[in-house]
């Protein structure tokens, strides 16, 4: 029978990307939403690393499962490497992503492009039922638009420049985004240990 992993996530797009970009493992993934009574882990960490983690090992806890989470942060430049790890609560606890976008265009407002600077981080933890963890980070550089622009992704990703533009990471396919992003990156750096529980059950 397929060893199962939880994807430690209550974000439907999250929960996509993640699917979409591990590579056909021998692994039942499953989302954590699925499990009667599991709640979203509290995101109160300093850091992107705490926050994964925390979220990883309180799936693996609660399922007896091995268990994979991200946190992502965006950090500009221009705010001090901010919002970061409280890019979810940027413009209040329960702001929308619209508010959100909407409070970073007017902190940058009158900024020109190459005082725009910014980066995606992700970090991905997988957690084992019995606490062991391995963590791994993915960066991506980027820019933040004048404007939102595209339909596709979510977040921060109308505001996203990929690199030195133009498009944003809005206007990216799904598959273009999963070929660059953070996540794909922070993801790639968990492949090995990914493989080896497909494979022995262990990392
Ligand atoms: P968290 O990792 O769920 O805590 O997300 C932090 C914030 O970053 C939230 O506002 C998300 O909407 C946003 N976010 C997370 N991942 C992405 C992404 O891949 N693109 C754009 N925004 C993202």
């Amino acid at each position: 029978m397929e060893k199962a992993l939880v994807i430690a996530t209550f974000n439907p797009h999250k929960l996509l990307e993640i699917s979409a970009i591990l590579p056909a493992l021998p692994l039942q993934l499953r989302a954590l939403s699925g499990f009667p009574g599991a709640a979203p882990a509290a995101e109160d960490g300093a850091t992107l690393e705490e926050n994964a983690s925390a979220k990883a090992r309180a799936a693996a806890r609660f399922t007896g499962l091995w268990a994979l989470a991200d946190d992502t942060g965006l950090e500009v430049d221009a705010l001090g490497g901010g919002p970061g790890v409280r890019s979810a609560r940027y413009a209040g606890e329960r702001a929308s992503p619209a508010e959100n976008n909407a409070r970073l265009l007017a902190a940058l407002a009158g900024l020109p492009p190459e005082k725009r600077l910014a980066r995606f981080a992700c970090v991905t933890a997988l957690a084992s039922p019995s606490g062991g963890l391995s963590v791994s980070r993915g960066v991506l550089e980027g820019r933040i638009a004048d404007r939102p622009r595209g339909a596709e992704g979510f977040g921060y990703d109308p505001l996203f420049e990929v690199g030195g533009g133009p498009r944003t990471l809005a206007e990216f396919s799904a598959a273009e985004k999963n070929s660059v992003s953070h996540r794909a990156l922070a993801l790639k750096g968990l492949l090995p240990e990914l493989l080896r529980i497909a494979r022995y059950g262990i990392i």
